[in-house]
């Protein structure tokens, strides 16, 4: 703050006037002139003037309180925007700034004293200086000033300005000055000479006349007339091909006749733009007729030596001239010009028209100052973009009073934008009628970049204003998402160059380059301006729908998770048939893991998914971060592989190709299925988020390196490298990667002088491969030749070890890629050789073939290779194990471990397994969490697909991403624990011929007789007997009583080939006996009272066994029914075996059995029955031939 506000006191009368003399001599007086006791004078005479102009001012002669302040000084000093005024009391400015707008602060009081020439020249030299813009000046400055009624006679005189505010300059402002904004007319210190009007009155032609002189121009081309009229348009000021101009017309009172267009192009007039007022009527003097380049019409234009008077009609008369011809010939210009009728063409249904109108109004708020977008009076939009509004920035801010002529209001454009824009063309002023009492509020920096940017999309990309709008919007989300610690600011909303495309606009481009018209015509300013009927890109328009949006990370993760419990359903996810049989404990495991899956265009408008691309050195996990947060990512290539190039992080990803995923964790405690509907059952609820995609569909963008590194390792500082010329110096060393082990927590000893804390379990993997040849050194930007090795033929087998942050490497590095290991910095002997920083001790290592084993330092970092860079990959490739399908789904794989690829059929959370499968000696009874997918494989020679079930239990939990139902998956090296086959359609005697069978299977068979059937009702809390819906558990009672139905049925079926026993539970045992749902239900309901019913049959004969009462009506009618025809009957049978194969051959040989042929017993050798489990019955739709021993009756 620069003025001396507490000096009052001190300050003498005497002392005010000699530092006002000092002041007026140094800045005032003209340069080189002796000192003027005249000027001086003068200047405090005007000083007194404007000081004592208020009345209670009258008790001093002199302003104290204030202080003479230079240009200079103005804009050395002033930080802060302040006003002054001189004349004003405390309340008086206090009324005014009460007045500021809303949501503003007034701009502070200052108490100075500002003199200067107003002038339109901007440096010492004549002429070129001039364009249009209005300066004050003193022998130690000049500033730019706004001022809203200009006098043309003021220029180049010497003011004191008494009301005024400074505005310092702003960030976007690069040529770093501020500017003045003169309020009300200044006080001249000299007297200004009033010139004399015109003697005799100026002889002038009118509008009418103006127009018809242009079509006789060969006869009076040298008649230079005075034009008058009233001011019915004015354009802006418009800058193309370094020539400024403006156009104004003039037109008679009535609007019946047409107006004549004036061009201004002489620099000395530009600054007439200041003066014109809309409505007023002027004399322009001495104009002269003009072609314009490349147009066949001609307009008037001012010479170097036309005026602007006011047109005062006393003054004037109208010129008599004689013309010949009709009076309104068709002018050339009126002719109608072809819109670009091809861009339109197919969309005319949509099209909307503008509309031309004038409007006044206070700018409310500032939407994006770079983007040109402003709010008028609280409702509308102002869109400035469409002209060239450098001027208009500094001035236009809340609180400042416009005046729009000939503006264009669209309403409706959509794209997101509610509200109807005001948009003035070139074609249209936009004056200031009223400065801004506020201060202006302080930049955030996506406020003050940019505007290079926005001026390209409307100049060069040609953007209509629905386009436009939309894409300052998406700019502003996108530096949201991305800027600072991504990126600057200024880097993102980089001005493109050909060639280096700036980022913000390559994010944009392929929305852009659908929605943009194609082949949109050059703006052409003039025709613009001239061109009848007018003709600009704000005319027509057509309503956008929102192309897309660019959501953050967090909002996404966030709408992720309130969809996925928004349509979280129990009842879905367990279909009723069989849910209704579940005990509490299985339905409430089959409700713990369910997922959705989102794609963009579940979204409206459709989201882009953007972010970088990071590998986090905490979990090893793939990332996409932005500056809200970061979410886990599953970016996959063209062939579903993984990826495997370290350089893609860092990068900037733009999809709109992605799925976000949504797997839901929950804990509930649902007694039954009756209950599914009730939330209160939930007990706790999580979600995890994450995003897959294909790069191959995604734009992929590098971003300038200082900002990747603190984006990436943020707490990681001492991962940079020490050394300062470190970037120059470096040692490599090729591997090939064999085989990767999965991330998990493993334990690790402290490597030496750690502290002594017991040891963590810490986040880890190690990969084996091979060394492929020695170290290189960095030899400018490649690598040396290979350092020769001791020993050719010496095992090259190395253990990599990746813990601490560099775990980041996990998900880029894949068995069977080449790998280059770069150690930064100064070259450190054999650095590549041993294992001494190694924790594994030596003898495993050896035991497994190793030769070393490497901890892979933080700073260390790898590179991608390109395996046919190098000769002897490949002979090493063929020699890794693969594992065969087919020796896998046989007995005799000796190998424990396999690899295969599969698709995911389902995923569910484990229910408790067999004990010797899941209990391993040393962790006792421990009932695990385990995830179970059931996969089908891909296999070429096969036709059929095995299924197999896959368990990831702890510590692999939680699973990796992406494994879901529907992906394709490969799995490397899982342990072979439990494997069942297919569902291909068999004779069932396949499944006795050995090893190659599969576990599950399809057979269209025969049911011969029911063994057995059991209906009974079960507590859903423990499972115990529960008589007439009372649960019988001896001790303390269960919480609910809660009872679910179930049913189990032993059928003999056959097929003509073989025979088996084949167990139905629960709702299988209803399509098994061929119930419909509420047959079914009734019977179940019928059982309740009892408890539980059992039959028993004893052969294929079906005699009842004789515990049970055949006498009950209920025991009556199942025997009924199981003997009936309507249960032995041909079905499709889908089943699984109940034992492995293997355990079926050769314990059990084929034996003697008897059988009732009519009368004839007959003996017959039959093979062992299989067991199977009923996956699903179908009915047979045409009644198998094979079934040819059918019961007769
Ligand atoms: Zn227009
Ligand atoms: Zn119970």
């Amino acid at each position: 703050m620069m003025a001396a506000r507490g000096a009052r006191a001190p300050t003498s009368e005497q002392s005010w006037l000699e530092a006002a003399q000092a002041f007026i001599q140094e800045t005032l007086c003209p340069a080189g002139k002796e000192s003027s006791v005249q000027l001086t004078q003068l200047v405090i005479d005007c000083v007194k003037t404007a000081w004592l102009s208020q009345a209670r001012n009258q008790g001093f002669i002199l302003p104290l309180s204030y202080s003479f302040v230079s240009v200079q000084d103005l804009r050395t000093y002033q930080r802060l925007p302040c006003c002054s005024h001189l004349s004003w009391s405390s309340s008086a400015y206090q009324a005014w700034a009460q007045e500021a707008g809303p949501g503003g602060a007034p701009l502070p009081r200052e108490r100075l004293l500002l003199l200067g020439t107003l002038t339109d020249l901007s440096g010492d030299l004549e002429q070129e200086c001039k364009n249009g813009s209005l300066y004050v000046r003193d022998n130690t400055g000049i500033l730019g000033c706004e001022l809203i009624d200009l006098d043309l006679s003021w220029l180049g005189h010497l003011f004191l300005f008494p009301s005024w505010s400074y505005l310092p300059p702003a960030r976007w402002n690069s040529s770093g000055e501020g500017h003045l904004e003169l309020w009300g007319a200044p006080m001249p210190v000299f007297p200004l000479t009033v010139s004399p009007g015109p003697t005799t009155p100026i002889p002038v032609v009118y509008p009418e006349m103006a127009s018809r002189l242009l079509r006789h121009r060969s006869k009076f081309r040298f008649v230079h007339p005075n034009l008058a009229g009233k001011l019915v348009r004015l354009s802006a000021l418009v800058n193309s091909h370094r020539k400024t101009y403006f156009v104004l017309s003039l037109g008679s009172s009535s609007p019946a006749v047409s107006h004549v267009s004036i061009v201004v192009q002489v620099p000395a007039q530009l600054v007439w733009h200041h003066a014109l007022w809309p409505g007023r009527s002027y004399v322009l003097t001495e104009l002269r007729v003009s072609g314009i380049c490349g147009h066949r019409y001609r307009v008037w234009t001012t010479s170097p030596s036309s005026q602007l008077l006011p047109l005062k009609p006393e003054c004037v008369r109208e010129l008599e001239l004689e013309l010949e011809g009709p009076v309104l010939e068709a002018d050339p210009k009126l002719l109608p010009v072809p819109i670009s009728s091809q861009d339109w063409t197919g969309k005319k249904g949509l099209i909307r028209n503008s509309r031309l109108l004038s409007y006044t109004g206070m700018v409310t708020s500032v939407l994006n100052e770079p983007a040109g977008l402003y709010e008028l009076d609280g409702q509308l939009g102002l869109c400035l973009a469409y002209q060239q509004f450098h001027s208009f920035r500094r001035v236009v801010r809340p609180g400042a009073c416009l005046e729009l002529q000939d503006v264009h209001l669209l309403q409706s454009v959509g794209g997101g934008t509610k509200r109807p824009v005001l948009a003035p063309c070139l074609g249209g002023a936009v004056q200031v009628r009223g400065f801004s009492r506020q201060k202006p509020k302080t930049q955030s920096s996506h406020q003050a970049h940019g505007a290079s940017l926005y001026e390209q999309l409307v100049w060069e990309h040609q953007l209509g204003l629905p386009l436009y709008l939309w894409a300052s919007k998406a700019l502003e989300e996108l530096a949201c998402k991305l800027c600072p610690h991504v990126l600057r600011h200024h880097q993102f909303l980089q001005h493109s160059r050909p060639g280096n495309p700036g980022l913000g606009l390559q994010l944009l481009a392929p929305t852009l380059d659908i929605l943009a018209l194609p082949d949109s015509p050059i703006r052409n300013a003039q025709k613009e301006i001239l061109e009848e009927p007018h003709h600009c890109p704000l005319q027509k328009y057509i309503r956008l729908q929102t192309p897309c949006s660019f959501p953050t990370l967090a909002t996404l993760k966030e709408e992720g998770q309130s969809r996925a419990w928004a349509s979280f359903d129990p009842k879905a996810l367990l279909p009723l048939p069989e849910a209704s049989h579940l005990p509490s404990c299985q339905l409430n495991h089959r409700l713990a893991w369910s997922w959705l899956r989102l794609l963009p265009s579940a979204f409206h408008p459709a989201q882009v998914l953007v972010g970088v691309l990071v590998a986090s050195s905490q979990k090893g996990c793939l990332q996409l971060r932005d500056q809200s947060g970061s979410l886990p990512c599953l970016p996959l290539t063209k062939h579903s592989e993984p990826i495997t190039d370290p350089r893609l992080t860092g990068c900037l990803v733009r999809t709109e190709r992605f799925q976000l995923i949504v797997e839901r964790d929950v804990r509930s405690n649902f007694p039954s299925w009756r209950e599914l509907s009730m939330a209160g059952f939930i007990q706790k609820q999580q979600a995890r988020v994450y995003v897959q995609f294909f790069l191959d569909g995604a734009l992929i963008l590098s971003v300038p390196r200082p900002f990747l590194r603190s984006a990436t390792r943020s707490g990681h500082s001492q991962a940079e490298p020490t050394h300062p010329d470190g970037l120059h110096m470096g040692q490599s060393r090729l591997f090939l990667l064999y085989h990767k082990e999965a991330l998990i927590k493993r334990n690790f000893c402290a490597p030496p002088g750690a502290s002594l804390e017991a040891p963590q379990p810490t986040l880890s993997f190690h990969v084996s491969g091979s060394w492929l040849g020695g170290t290189q050194r960095k030899e400018g930007t490649g690598w040396g030749p290979l350092e020769p090795q001791g020993d050719e033929k010496k095992n090259q087998k190395v253990l990599l070890i990746f813990l601490g942050s560099s775990v980041r490497w996990f998900e880029f590095l894949h068995p069977g890629q080449v790998y280059r290991l770069v150690a930064p910095g100064p070259l450190t002997p054999a650095l590549f050789k041993e294992g001494g920083s190694s924790c594994i001790s030596q003898r495993p290592l050896e035991l497994a073939g190793y030769a070393s084993c490497l901890t892979v330092q933080d700073e260390w970092t790898l590179e991608l290779e390109r395996c046919q860079d190098i000769p002897d990959v490949l002979g090493i490739e063929k020699a890794l194990p693969e594992s065969s399908m087919t020796d896998f789904l046989s007995g005799n794989f000796t190998d424990s471990l396999v690899s295969f690829s599969a698709e995911i059929l389902s995923r569910t959370l484990c229910e408790p397994l067999p004990a010797p499968l899941w209990t391993k000696p040393g962790s006792p009874g421990a009932a695990r969490k385990c995830v179970k997918l059931t996969v089908a494989l891909e296999t070429a020679d096969c036709g059929s697909l095995p299924h197999l079930c896959v368990y990831i239990e702890d510590p692999h939990l939680p699973p990796p991403l992406g494994l879901l139902p529907g992906a394709r998956v490969y799995f490397k090296q899982l342990e072979k624990r439990v494997s069942s086959p297919s569902l291909p359609h068999i004779y069932l005697a396949e499944l006795l011929q050995g090893r190659q069978a599969p576990f599950q299977a399809t057979a269209s068979c025969h049911i011969v007789s029911v063994f057995s059937l059991q209906l009974l009702w079960v507590c859903a809390h423990c499972t115990s007997l529960c008589l007439q819906g009372r649960c019988t558990h001896q001790g303390p009672t269960c919480p609910t009583q809660t009872s679910v139905s179930q049913a189990n049925i032993r059928l003999l079926v056959e097929d003509g080939t073989a025979e088996a026993v084949v167990t139905c539970r629960d709702h299988h045992v209803a399509a098994a006996l061929g119930l419909c749902p509420t047959e079914w239900t009734s019977l179940l309901e019928c059982v309740r009272v009892p408890g539980r019913v059992a039959l028993h049959f004893t052969g294929p004969g079906a005699q009842l066994e004789s515990s049970a009462k055949i006498d009950e009506p209920l025991t009556l009618f199942l025997w009924t029914l199981c003997t009936s025809l309507s249960v032995l009957r041909p079905i499709l049978l889908s089943f699984e075996l109940e034992r492995k194969p293997s355990k079926i051959l050769p314990l059990e040989p084929p034996r003697l059995q008897r059988f009732q042929c009519g009368d004839f017993p007959l003996l017959t050798r039959v093979n062992p029955r299989l067991q199977l489990s009923c996956l699903s019955i179908q009915e047979q739709e045409h009644p198998s031939s094979l079934g040819a021993f059918a019961p007769s009756h």
